[in-house]
């Protein structure tokens, strides 16, 4: 029997929810939605992804049919990788709409999107102005793009 191929990984998934397991025509695809991953990388990393790798640990060992997507098959793999068979997460997710955070150098102020902001104050990056040469500092959070 011919082993089937590794899932595609594909990191475009939008709106509520973090991760999905997909089977069209014999293809599997793991989407994750990067916003999820933005706004709350410890809830999601490795969680999710574990989440809907075990989907389709499930989906090679038993197939589709004899199995419920989250029963006991799915959550004995989420405790073998010792992690907790939670369905539902508590991020806030917005789908296409993403907040502006707005940063300060010593010659004007500069829109940053959540990935930037997230690289500065979580990961420790820095961006300078490239007119003044000043670091960008963050200065306060507003509207919805
Ligand atoms: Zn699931
Ligand atoms: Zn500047």
């Amino acid at each position: 029997m011919a082993s089937s191929p590794v899932p595609e990984i594909r990191l475009d998934l939008r709106g509520r929810a973090a991760g999905q397991w997909r089977l069209k025509q014999g293809i599997e695809t793991l989407r994750f939605n990067p916003e999820a991953f933005i706004r709350d990388w410890q809830a999601h990393f490795p969680a999710t992804i574990a989440h809907e790798v075990a989907h389709s640990l499930v989906f090679r060992r038993f197939g589709l049919n004899s199995t419920r997507p989250h029963g006991p098959e799915w959550q004995a793999i989420m405790h073998a990788l010792g992690l907790p068979p939670t369905v539902t997460h508590q991020t806030p997710l917005q789908g296409r709409r993403s907040r502006i955070y707005f940063y300060k150098c010593g010659c004007r102020s500069h829109e940053l999107g959540p990935r930037r902001h997230y690289l500065i104050s979580r990961r420790g990056y820095r961006y300078t102005c490239v007119y003044c040469g000043d670091p960008l500092e963050f200065h306060h959070r507003m509207a919805w793009r």
